[in-house]
């Protein structure tokens, strides 16, 4: 009873100091979803696109965006173009992983990068170091990495403990490896025109992937973004500018961010707060992203908490023509943008088409 309670009011207790410490105890898994969903396109035309478009707002209740389904779809196409190089030009692409200290959550991430590396046929490299390494000691394995051929992609897992220089750390990635695209260069480019980063942060491109394997027109739409982080909002409105939206970035100090994000054709959330993003703050027909995963109480849960989204999905679905669950929305996206990153990386190194 109270997890229907949970998802059909969207005024939620906070998420207390049990439940956090249930969350660092027990890995994140991705729910399976019975949700439907909307045709993909791989490719989508631009015929089909305007159709997706010219359907918004004429549905009673939104599509879900299947992020799961899109993900699986994308990491497939990976698996397939790994076996492709391999027989070609017997390259194998690799990414290296450094994590530092022995946060649970964060080892479940590299786990769950390492596993999917192994299916898509990628080398998976780990260097796991002490919570109290020195700086040095991880700009030394960032300099062997560099150096190492056999090494497409360097990650960095984050957080860092906080005695160490998170900014020295990812400067010192060389760009053509930064598979997670967080370094300067690559966010310079990223913002420039008529410049091409080398990569894209692996969570705003799954949001904008998604769009597209949908068939959502984002060229001359009204954008917002909820959130600034170097991580995901940034990055993500500068993506969305760059596909010719019009865009706005709402933050914690914005004021009567409800009036901005109700002129939004498509809104992607990025700011950590549970179910922010009530129904009466969507325009009729936008199209949602839900990139936040917060974790709040749920005495029904074994784990003592579930994970949700920035926005009242019981409310959004009933105004939006699409919308992410959460989870299996945007998150299982990042891994598989994380492998194509990869990928490309390696591919570009040897000039593989
Ligand atoms: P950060 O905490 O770094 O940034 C949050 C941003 O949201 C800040 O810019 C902040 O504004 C803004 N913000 C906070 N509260 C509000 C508010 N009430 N109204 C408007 N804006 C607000 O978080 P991240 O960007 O790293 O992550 C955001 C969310 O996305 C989290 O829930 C995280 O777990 C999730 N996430 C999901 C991923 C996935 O794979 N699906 C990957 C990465 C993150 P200000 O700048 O003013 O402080």
């Amino acid at each position: 009873m109270a997890s229907t309670l949970f998802f059909t009011n969207c005024h939620l207790s906070p998420f207390s100091s049990t439940a956090a410490a249930a969350l660092r105890r027990h890995p994140i898994r991705v729910a399976p979803t019975s949700l439907r969903f909307l045709a993909l396109h791989s490719a989508p035309s631009q015929s089909s696109r305007v159709a997706a478009v010219a359907a918004m707002g004429t549905e009673a209740s939104a599509k879900v965006i299947d992020g799961k389904l899109v993900a699986k779809q994308i990491r497939d196409e990976i698996t397939a173009e790994v076996s492709r190089m391999k027989e070609a030009i017997g390259v194998v692409p690799g990414l290296a992983v450094i994590l530092v200290g022995d946060r649970k959550d964060s080892a479940t991430y590299v786990r769950n990068k390492q596993k999917a590396c192994e299916a898509a046929g990628i080398n998976s490299l780990e260097a796991f170091l002490p919570e109290d390494s020195t700086e040095e000691e991880v700009l030394n394995y960032i300099s062997g990495y560099n150096e190492d051929p056999s090494v497409h992609g360097i990650l960095v897992q984050l957080p860092l403990p906080s005695h160490m220089n998170e900014q020295n750390i990812l400067n010192a990635i060389t760009i053509e490896k930064d598979v997670d695209g967080f370094h300067p260069l690559n966010i310079g480019r990223l913002a420039m025109r008529d410049r091409e980063p080398l990569f894209v942060p692996c969570t705003p491109k799954g949001c904008i992937e998604l769009l597209r394997r949908y068939g959502v027109s984002i060229k001359g739409t009204r954008a917002v973004v909820i959130g600034r982080s170097n991580i995901v909002g940034m990055p993500a409105a500068l993506l969305l500018q760059r596909e010719d939206a019009t865009v706005s970035v709402v933050h914690s100090k914005t004021l009567n961010p409800e009036e901005i994000i109700r002129q939004a054709d498509i809104v992607i959330s990025a700011a950590g707060q549970p179910h922010m993003v009530r129904g009466s703050w969507i325009k009729p027909g936008a199209v949602i992203i839900d990139v936040g995963i917060n974790p709040v109480e749920d005495p029904n849960s074994t784990r003592g908490y579930r994970l949700i989204g920035d926005v009242c999905y019981e409310e959004a679905i009933k105004v939006a023509s699409a919308v992410t669950p959460v989870p299996g929305g945007v998150g299982p996206m990042t891994i598989a943008m994380l492998l194509q990153n990869t990928l490309n990386s390696a591919k570009r190194i040897h000039k593989f088409e």
